[in-house]
């Protein structure tokens, strides 16, 4: 059975020499010397701002929030995973949806300022497989309506705009390691701020609210990474440039063969990871009829991202003509570290038939 995508698991002996270390000290959790490890490494790795691993990649949209005390509504983007507008919701706080462009499938930046009220307190937006928003007009339009910004970046693990890691954008940064992201520590995410007083706040929300053992600093959660979770990381990470390396491969053969097929528009400055391969039909029947003869095959894309989040049942607003007629016509195919031109080869052939 092919996936729309396959989790790399690292040699095992990869794994164990990594586990040694918390057995060594009999240390599993409660950010021992692995999660550490794996944010110094991280941080170096992709030249980012610091971070803070996290168990998962929603805890951290849930806890940007929190920390930037928003409250009221948050321009956000029905183009991305659940989880984008669940934790808007989550913290009590009201989606407003603006639509997303055509071709890049971010949030339409031009569309933003209208969509503003007194309410609004900060913009959430989606690098939507891995493609960047566009980050220099969201910026200004932030600074002019004293707006803060927050960037899912579960998708944009090692993509590069202008030059920088795309962690550096925003006020806050997060990302999803979860073992179908592009890297992963089997669950994980993390938050990457470069506001030292703000990652303070994230770090204590992300930890009880503890400042040591007796004080408390506020409210928070349980969002702490595991040694056994930053092990996994750590054993990936090495292996990071021969993933994308064939990722980029496999990419280039759909260009190649699926020309006549919509896909992303990348946006210029961007130095991609080949996270995702969507192509985008002229229907939803050519979808359904495409996704029926691939299953007989044994293949099974995925419908990233049906349906558009504005259709959710507890959030409202008006339609968003783009993002409802993308999210019908979208598949994304098969993509992974190992996949075979065998496997996408017969892709190609049913899509082109
Ligand atoms: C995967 C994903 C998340 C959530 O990450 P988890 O690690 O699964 O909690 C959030 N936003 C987007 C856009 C995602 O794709």
């Amino acid at each position: 059975m092919i996936q729309v995508t396959k989790t790399f698991l690292p040699p095992q002996a990869d794994y164990q020499a990594q586990l040694q270390k918390a057995w060594d000290q009999g240390w599993v959790t409660n950010r021992g010397t692995l999660v550490k490890e794996l944010e110094a490494t991280l941080q170096d790795h992709l030249q980012s701002p610091p971070l803070l691993a996290m168990t998962n990649g929603t805890l951290p949209l849930q806890i940007a929030i929190k920390a930037l005390g928003l409250t009221g509504e948050i321009i956000t983007t029905p183009f991305s995973y659940v989880a984008t507008t669940s934790s808007v919701v989550w913290e009590g706080c009201t989606p407003v949806f603006v639509d997303i462009h055509p071709e890049y499938l971010t949030l339409d930046e031009t569309l933003i300022e209208a969509a503003i009220t007194p309410k609004t307190t900060a913009i959430l937006a989606t690098h939507v497989f891995g493609n960047p928003c566009h980050v220099t007009v969201i910026e200004a339009i932030a600074a002019k309506h004293g707006l803060q910004v927050i960037y899912d970046a579960a998708h944009a693990f090692g993509v590069t705009y202008q030059g920088k890691s795309i962690f550096h954008y925003g006020d806050v940064s997060t990302c999803s390691f979860h073992a179908t992201k592009l890297f992963h520590t089997g669950e994980g995410g993390g938050v990457f701020c470069k506001d030292s007083e703000l990652y303070q706040k994230l770090f204590y929300h992300h930890n009880f609210g503890h400042e040591g053992q007796e004080a408390f600093q506020g409210l928070g959660i349980n969002a702490k990474m595991s040694e056994l979770q930053a092990a996994l990381g750590l054993a990936v990470l090495p292996y990071m440039p021969q993933i994308v390396g064939h990722r980029k491969k496999a990419v280039t053969f759909y260009q190649e063969h699926l020309s006549q097929y919509t896909t992303l528009k990348l946006r210029e400055g961007t130095q991609w990871n080949y996270a995702y391969y969507p192509i985008i039909f002229d229907s939803e029947a050519l979808l359904l009829t495409a996704q029926e003869r691939l299953n007989a095959l044994d293949i099974y894309p995925r419908r990233y991202f049906y349906p558009s989040l504005h259709t959710l049942p507890y959030v409202s607003g008006p339609d968003m003509p783009v993002s409802q007629s993308v999210s019908e016509r979208i598949l994304c195919l098969p993509l992974s570290h190992d996949i075979s031109e065998e496997i996408q080869a017969q892709i190609v052939n049913t899509l082109t038939a």
